[in-house]
């Protein structure tokens, strides 16, 4: 099968070998970012302390603050460099957006990328005023929306509350830049051809809607990789606490062309009919029917959104098990959790709609990972719930 930018099955190996490979990166994340740890618990102390969001896990802000290194080296050369012009559109964008002006569809934000042979990995010390344009131009983008939430919060309390912010600023981007190689040496292997496609794919194809939703760099697909591994160990107890499971399916990985599937429409989303047996979606929504959860299909990722504030949703208590493609995978666990519900999410095996490639395949995912999900630990493992019943 052609895969134009990640596999996580590499030549037709086991997706074991991958989610073996990212549990060790995720390990060694959590353990070489230790030393941010007392920043981290102090800006923990002060999202807390406004009362607007549950208390986040040590682990979940050191994803958040690797975020904000990686998008540093990957962004912020194209962020700060001198260009009168970008920095005029930068400036428009920003402005459009404070104002509530819906994101251009004509593929102008397209000329906030730097040729791909500018790219330099952004330097090792930032001042805050660089992270500042560099949080601007992910602003104009429209592509990181999910991110910037995380990102001015942390930001924010550095710059008004510590007095060695940049000291903090140059600690984070080296770790991020530690990250990188580490991310290299054992995901690399899985994204072999994310570089080839931002050289050569995104360039011939000219300016579109979502060149830069599909210019994401190698490092944000290590960073989306490992977070949500990082993510679903953090919000697993929570999720599997729920007393409904909810698991979100991407339409591509259907059999039909959609004009053929017979899926029944519901709001915001598809819900199988069972049309052809072979169907992956098929396969999955009666697999997660026999463990006592529900599953819907979604085409586009603004369906997505509006699925999580749908009325079925309001009362929360549901935990959402959600499966898309890397990039932009957290930013889409991230929106769950502001949803107020729990969630878990699972990789597709390789990306292949038409933003990837001219003509689309079907994807595929792995469903003994949604069932593992889905089914408590074993003993000592588990959740509240699930030792309650093992107990009885
Ligand atoms: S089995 Fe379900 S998802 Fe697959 S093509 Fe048929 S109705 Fe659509």
């Amino acid at each position: 099968m052609t895969f134009p930018t990640y596999s996580l099955r590499p030549d037709g190996a086991p997706i074991q070998d991958y989610l073996s490979a990212v549990s060790r990166l995720a390990d060694e994340v959590l353990r070489t970012g230790e030393a941010l740890g007392p920043i981290l618990e102090a800006y923990g102390d002060f999202v807390e302390a406004l009362g607007n969001a549950p208390r986040r896990t040590r682990s979940e802000l050191l994803v958040e603050a690797l975020l904000l290194g990686v998008l540093w080296r990957t962004r912020g050369h194209e962020a700060t460099a001198a260009d009168p012009v970008r920095s005029a559109l930068v400036a428009r964008l920003v402005s459009e957006r404070r104002r509530g002006v819906r994101s251009h569809a004509d593929g102008a934000t397209a000329a906030l990328l730097l040729p791909e042979s500018s790219f330099r990995p952004g330097h090792l010390d930032p001042s805050l005023a660089q992270i500042a344009q560099l949080l601007d131009w992910l602003l104009a983008s429209g592509e990181y929306d999910d991110e910037l939430k995380r990102l001015e919060g942390l930001i924010w309390f550095l710059g008004a509350s510590h007095a060695s912010a940049e000291h903090v600023l140059a600690g984070i981007v080296h770790w991020a830049a530690e990250f990188e190689a580490m991310g290299e040496r054992t995901l690399g292997v899985y994204t072999a051809r994310v570089q080839r496609f931002l050289s050569s794919e995104l360039e011939r194809r000219g300016a579109r809607e979502d060149t830069l939703q599909c210019s994401r760099r190698p490092a944000e697909y290590h960073w989306n990789m490992v977070g949500a591994e990082i993510l679903n160990r953090a919000w697993r107890a929570d999720f599997l606490d729920c007393s409904r499971h909810l698991v979100v399916l991407p339409s591509c990985a259907r059999i039909r062309h959609e004009t053929d599937c017979r899926a029944l429409g519901q709001e915001h989303a598809l819900k199988c009919s069972h049309c052809a047996v072979r169907c992956p979606v098929s396969q999955a929504s009666r697999a997660v029917s026999r463990l006592g959860a529900e599953a819907l299909a979604v085409v586009h990722g603004s369906d997505f959104g509006r699925l999580l504030r749908s009325p079925a949703l309001a009362d929360g208590g549901v935990g959402v098990l959600g499966v898309a493609c890397v990039p932009g995978l957290v930013g889409a666990g991230w929106r769950v959790r502001a949803a107020g519900l729990p969630a878990q999410c699972v990789l597709l095996e390789s990306s292949g709609c038409a933003h990837w490639l001219d003509q689309p395949v079907q994807t595929s995912f792995d469903l003994g990972e949604i069932e593992r999900l889905l089914t408590p630990d074993p003993a000592g493992r588990g959740t509240l719930v699930s030792r309650i019943a093992q107990v009885a």
